[in-house]
């Protein structure tokens, strides 16, 4: 046999020579551990500054913040954390055209360590441009490490989904942690203490909890760098020589950035999400109506898309509305001891740690009689919906005085319940739909529903009272009553959505 060896088949996708490697973690391709830990590191970062955002701002300036009021301090934050999802559709169509993903990643991060270092500095100035840079950054980073965990599997790898649930863990052990470290340093009285010893103003405690996310952003660029080789060819993007779509570019930055203008409006003008979700309801139709499988898949896509949104309108008030409510109105001291407020936002990371393995179990032995996506969407707004309905009666009893603790960790308990059923599905499903040269800007679509949920919540969080006990029950019924009317039209939506998806679950 004097003939060289034929040249192995190509792999299907270009991404995906990975998947014959199973020595990373749980027997997985080597490449996720490095993403595993880095993207564990980044999100220490985001939560890290995100436990401290809202405290500081509203914080007056004898206690080292901002001293804005609560609506302004909800519109900032409403704007920060939809700019940092919505800067995803530019990050994951950068790296699909112009510099593959893993190039995107490490600039990100770069840039969302200088972001965080920069809200080191006491300063207005220095504290905006550090939100700007994060979202920047994050908008390459995020989108991106998340298709790359997605393209170290074959198409027909069946790992890929509990691939994606070890990664959702990495997210959650840095968003345990970060607020730990964080809110420690910037809200503890014994790190003030410090502070003074070393004749220090501690009143600065804010800006080394904001520096402490920036090292936690550095450490994850070293992991990344040190390990890199272990993503093998993963993520490298369009060949040298491919044509660079830089009008496509300008067009898709222009989009966002009018997107993100007009969704700004919406704190003047609250018409502006009537309008929003006007629009989603009519391109629903639109394609559902159309002939073709591709245009009733899209329509199946954005009914997700939609209750995804609503999920994470309510979700993500965590660092808001809940920041406020564990800060102001319920009593921070276990054992005597005075434990600082950012822990609250440790406790939904926390649970998705203790109950994402008994998720994974309980999808492995259900099998193919697991529930369908849009059931699990479903599933998840119900969960929501009801964690609002527990701060009813939280809220009331706050005309008393502070209360238990024990209420915002049952309502990140049912809240948790509702993001497993959601969040690690729909990341994966991305990956599974998006055709291999559009996985960024597809990644990038899924977060835009994160984006404008982000946003929603803000609007909302606007309109937290903590004065009058019975206002403040008021707010969270009415948002469970229209997170139940929405669950009700999903539920009701179903075997449609079933049907639009034509054979994919
Ligand atoms: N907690 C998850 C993360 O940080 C999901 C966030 C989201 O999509 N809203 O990645």
């Amino acid at each position: 046999m004097s003939s060289a060896p034929a040249a192995p088949p190509a792999p299907p996708n270009p991404g995906a020579a990975g998947s014959i490697d199973s020595g990373g973690l749980g027997g997985h391709p080597r490449g996720l551990t490095t993403l595993f830990f880095s993207e564990l590191w980044e999100r220490f970062s985001y939560y890290g500054m995100r436990a401290l955002l809202t405290l500081f701002m509203v914080a007056g300036a004898d206690a080292g913040g901002l001293g804005y009021d609560k609506k302004t301090a909800a519109a900032i934050y409403g704007n920060y954390t939809m700019s940092v999802y919505m800067l995803s559709i530019v990050g994951g169509f950068i790296a699909d055209n112009f510099i593959g993903a893993r190039r995107s990643v490490l600039i990100g991060g770069c840039i969302i360590a200088c972001g965080h270092f920069s809200m080191a500095f006491s300063s207005e100035a220095t504290f905006f441009a550090g939100l700007v840079l994060v979202a920047l950054g994050t908008g390459l980073l995020k989108p991106n490490i998340s298709t790359m965990v997605g393209s170290l599997y074959r198409p027909d790898d069946e790992r890929r989904d509990a691939g994606f649930s070890i990664f959702y863990m990495g997210i959650n052990l840095g968003a345990f942690a970060a607020p730990l470290v964080t809110g420690w340093l910037a809200q503890s009285a014994e790190f003030r203490a410090m502070l003074a010893g070393w004749g220090m103003d501690p009143l600065h405690s804010w800006h080394w909890g904001f520096g402490a996310a920036g090292v936690g952003m550095t450490i994850g660029l070293i992991v990344y760098v040190l390990t890199g080789e272990r993503l093998a060819h993963v993520g490298l993007g369009p060949p040298a020589d491919a044509t660079r779509p830089w009008g496509k570019l300008a067009l898709v930055v222009i989009a966002t950035a009018a997107l993100m203008g007009v969704m700004m409006l919406a704190d003047q003008y609250p018409s502006v999400v009537y309008g929003l979700f006007a629009v989603q309801i009519a391109a629903v139709f639109y394609f559902a109506f159309k002939p073709d499988a591709d245009s009733k898949r899209i329509a199946a896509i954005l009914v997700f898309f939609i209750a995804a949104e609503i999920f994470w309108a309510i979700f993500e008030q965590a660092g808001s509305t809940i920041s406020l409510f564990g800060d102001q109105l319920t009593r921070t001291q276990i054992f005597g001891w005075n434990f600082p407020s950012a822990w609250f936002q440790s406790v939904n990371s926390l649970w998705v740690i203790i109950l994402a393995p008994g998720f994974a179990w309980l999808w492995i032995k259900l099998g193919r009689n697991q529930p369908s996506s849009p059931f699990k969407f479903m599933l998840a707004l119900v969960f929501l919906g009801l964690s609002f309905v527990l701060m009813v009666p939280a809220a009331k009893l706050t005309a008393e005085g502070k209360v238990s603790p024990l209420w915002i960790v049952g309502l990140f308990f049912l809240q948790t319940l509702g993001e497993m059923c959601l969040s690690p599905v729909g990341l994966s499903t991305m990956t599974k739909l998006a055709p291999q040269r559009l996985l960024g800007l597809m990644m990038g679509i899924w977060f835009l529903a994160t984006a404008l949920g982000n946003k929603l919540a803000g609007v909302l969080a606007g309109h937290f009272e903590s004065k009058d006990a019975s206002v403040l029950a008021d707010f969270f019924f009415k948002q469970a009553i229209w997170v139940g009317v929405a669950t009700l039209v999903l539920l009701a939506l179903i075997p449609w959505v079933k049907r639009l998806m034509g054979g994919v679950r």
